[in-house]
């Protein structure tokens, strides 16, 4: 038996970031399925796309995503995510 205030499933980036904000308010515990490395966050070795230089643009990179998305993509959320993305680079990075 164990007790946590927080306990965070899975060990990708989503997790990890949880994690990090969640132990500024208590105890946190990870669980995971297997090895804590073994997931498709250690896989992506490619990068993240994100408008970090005054050259590049918000619109450019949603209308890259949705031309990849093929019609799948909700558009608010695409916008949400790309407008927010170099905030949270900035965080991963810190
Ligand atoms: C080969 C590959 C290459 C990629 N390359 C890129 C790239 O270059 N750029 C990019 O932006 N994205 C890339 N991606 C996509 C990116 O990896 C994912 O979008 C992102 O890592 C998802 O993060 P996550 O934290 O949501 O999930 P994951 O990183 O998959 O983490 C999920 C976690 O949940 C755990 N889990 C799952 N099921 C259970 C269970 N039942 N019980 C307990 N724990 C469980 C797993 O063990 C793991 O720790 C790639 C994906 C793959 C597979």
């Amino acid at each position: 038996m164990t007790t946590t205030d927080f306990l965070v499933i899975g060990s990708g980036v989503a997790g990890l970031s949880f994690a990090l904000r969640a132990a500024e308010y208590g105890k946190v515990t990870l669980l995971c399925k297997s090895d804590p490395l073994v997931s498709s966050s250690a896989k992506a070795q490619g990068g993240i796309a994100a408008v970090m230089d005054k050259n590049d643009t918000f619109e450019e990179h949603v209308a890259d995503t949705l031309d990849a998305g093929a019609g799948l993509c909700d558009e608010a959320a695409v916008r949400t995510i790309v407008e927010e993305a170099p905030a949270a680079i900035e965080e991963l990075l810190s």
